[in-house]
């Protein structure tokens, strides 16, 4: 189906929201396909009677095909807000979430009284956590790794265009940065269980960024294990985790030796985040 030709503004958002679209991302796909900024939805209310010309309405028509397709709206526009900051993203790394703003906050909370902290993104993808962290702690030395080169391509070109020094590493979690402790390890690795039925649901992300082993917790242990090693006294270890996971994480965290193990509610009231500090004294 297509909208009509003489569709103006307003009735284009109307016309993906009867296809099942919900409003805002309507609006969000529309905006792009008029070259407007992302947030100024203000503007499709001042001018929700103009009518949309052949090309924007082809494109708008295409984006929301793409969209009811389960597509992320971020691969389509190209783009994410992720802590303030304007990410760019493509199929090359996952969507970031809104929900991992949590996992920022606490590691600014643990590091709020370390003076030129030493921090660590663990597959870090586009960039988000890293560039959010630098971003708000500019006396930071931010690095970030990545297994996927490709991610490693999209995170240094946010880093660029952001103006925001990180130091990007090209490995396996914790195994690049063999001489390196921290102050703070964070990440959001894969965790999603290998047959999980939600995965289907995700096919437009990369794999290796989203399942990791029968149970999802592959990942997460190999980074627990190793941030042992690379953890200055007191320094933190705070990971994302599946919705269901914070019990078992925190299991881990603590039969390595971590202390303080807690953990943090997503924007959905949800358990996502774990960590444990690594002791002063052992
Ligand atoms: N939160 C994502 C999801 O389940 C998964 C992200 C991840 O595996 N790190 O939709």
């Amino acid at each position: 189906m297509s909208p009509s030709r003489n569709f103006t503004v307003a009735q284009a958002t109307a016309w993906a929201q009867t296809l099942g679209l919900p409003r805002l991302e309507a609006q969000v796909l529309l905006l792009h396909a008029l070259g407007c900024a992302p947030h100024d939805r203000a503007w499709l209310l001042t001018h929700g009677d103009d009518p949309l010309d052949a090309a924007t309405h082809a494109t708008f028509a295409n984006h929301t095909q793409r969209r009811l397709n389960t597509e992320p709206v971020a691969y389509i526009t190209g783009q994410k807000e992720f802590f303030g900051l304007t990410l760019h993203v493509d199929p090359r790394v996952l969507d970031p979430r809104a929900d991992t703003e949590t996992l920022v906050e606490w590691a600014l909370s643990c590091l709020a009284d370390v003076p030129t902290p030493q921090v660590v993104d663990l597959g870090t993808g586009s960039g988000a956590i890293a560039l959010a962290l630098k971003h708000t702690r500019h006396d930071a030395v931010v690095l970030a790794v990545d297994a996927s080169a490709d991610a490693l391509t999209v995170a240094s070109n946010n880093a660029k265009r952001l103006g925001l020094a990180v130091g990007f590493h090209h490995g396996s979690w914790l195994t690049p940065l063999a001489l390196h402790t921290f102050d703070a390890i964070v990440s959001n690795p894969p965790y999603v269980a290998s047959d999980d039925a939600h995965l289907t649901a995700l096919t437009h992300e990369p794999l290796s960024a989203l399942a990791s082993g029968l149970d999802g917790l592959d990942d997460i242990r190999t980074i627990v294990r190793q941030s042992s090693q690379h953890l200055k006294p007191g320094g933190w270890l705070l990971l994302e985790h599946g919705f269901d996971q914070a019990h078992a994480v925190q299991t881990l965290l603590g039969n390595q030796g971590f202390v303080k193990v807690q953990s943090r509610h997503d924007l959905a009231g949800i358990l996502r985040c774990s960590g444990g500090q690594w002791p002063t004294v052992k």
